[in-house]
């Protein structure tokens, strides 16, 4: 059974249909980042999940219970915002303890024990006395953290937690998520617009765009095998060209100009327009005169352990992020090489 299923969600503000006829299954002990441009509707697509927001149409199915039409505190689920919202006038303590008052769950030493587990799993037991404001974003948000566990739900729902934290105590807290997330088993579901983040945080990530989901799978899907221009476009990929597709008996070529052309792994049998995409550091570059589409260096950057080039094939432009020592400069005229199974024809 699913721990969280969305069919066919629809939502609508006023005109503006905001989600498009989402559906997901989240699996129990799953951590699903829901990922995405700004406006795309991730956070609506929360809100919905916890109650917050009506639907417009279709349902929500929560731990196999339709709770499309039940109020937030009726859902095994919890919530951590961006803002933290933590109570400013209670210690840490109290604002943990704070979900298991208002839902009368277990007994004042009961409490009392779970407040003090969950706070030592989130290291912050030498700072329960203190208020909200006498804490580093960092501790803020572990507080929300705890908060949100301390009444074991079923589903945890995270809003960008990381976004307020300077990036050395994002890379500190994405690690404390992970492990949270192992000793807990809690179903995770993670907003954010981070595409490094939900990489290397989540089970699977589902990538939306304008409403709709655009493509999902495993972090490693995503990145290597972005399906749309999209996809390919927000999951980072640097090289993504319009080419004309060649199909002679076995072999596909990409065009890129008159001499130069990338053999392709897949492809096969389809001639014309494609657009097709490959990662900088999938592109190799040697001396001129090699096996390969012959290029021209138009800048070389030294980045220390690597150089980044950009090489001109024709009116394409191909980036590329070398790591040996060869060393080209602008004007020169190199060999390009890339693995046909590295590149993909898009949708
Ligand atoms: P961000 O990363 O910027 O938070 P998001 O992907 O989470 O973006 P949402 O906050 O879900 O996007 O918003 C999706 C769209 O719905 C946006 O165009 C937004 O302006 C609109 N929207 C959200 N809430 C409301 C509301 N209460 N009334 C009207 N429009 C809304």
């Amino acid at each position: 059974m699913a721990a969280v299923e969305l069919i066919d969600i629809t939502k609508r503000f006023g005109d503006a249909a905001v989600i498009k006829g989402v559906s997901m299954s989240i699996a129990k002990g799953e951590f699903v980042s829901l990922l995405g441009p700004s406006g795309c509707g991730k956070t609506t697509l929360l809100r919905m999940i916890a109650g917050l927001e009506q639907t417009t149409s279709g349902s929500i199915v929560i731990g196999g219970k339709d709770s499309t039409a039940l109020p937030p505190e009726k859902r095994d689920i919890a919530m951590v915002f961006q803002s933290y919202a933590l109570l400013p006038h209670l210690s840490v303590f109290d604002n943990v303890m704070f979900p298991l008052r208002m839902r009368s769950i277990g007994t004042r030493q009961e409490q009392a024990r779970r407040v003090k587990d969950v706070l030592e799993m989130v290291q912050l037991s030498h700072l329960a006395a203190r208020r909200p404001r006498e804490l580093s974003g960092g501790q803020q948000q572990r507080v929300a953290v705890a908060r949100a566990v301390v009444s074991r739900p079923q589903v945890l729902l995270l809003d960008e937690p990381l976004s307020n934290l300077d990036a050395r105590l994002r890379e500190s807290m994405q690690e404390e998520l992970i492990q949270l997330h192992r000793q807990t088993g809690l179903t995770t579901i993670f907003v954010t617009h981070d595409q490094e983040e939900a990489l290397s945080l989540s089970d699977r990530i589902i990538l939306l765009n304008e409403g709709k989901i655009e493509q999902q799978g495993t972090p490693s899907e995503l990145y290597g095998a972005p399906a749309t221009r999209f996809s390919a476009a927000f999951m980072g990929s640097s090289n993504i060209l319009d080419v004309n597709l060649e199909t002679d008996g076995a072999t596909c070529h990409a065009r890129l100009s008159a001499e130069g052309a990338l053999l392709l792994a897949d492809g096969y049998g389809r001639d014309g327009a494609a657009t097709i995409t490959f990662r900088q550091e999938e592109v190799q570059l040697a001396p001129a005169g090699q096996t390969g589409c012959s290029a021209r260096v138009e800048t070389a950057i030294f980045l220390g352990s690597r150089v980044r080039y950009v090489v001109s094939v024709g009116a394409h432009h191909i980036r590329c992020l070398a790591t040996d020592s060869k060393n080209f400069r602008a004007g020169d005229t190199v060999t390009v090489r890339v693995a046909p199974n590295r590149i993909r024809v898009l949708d």
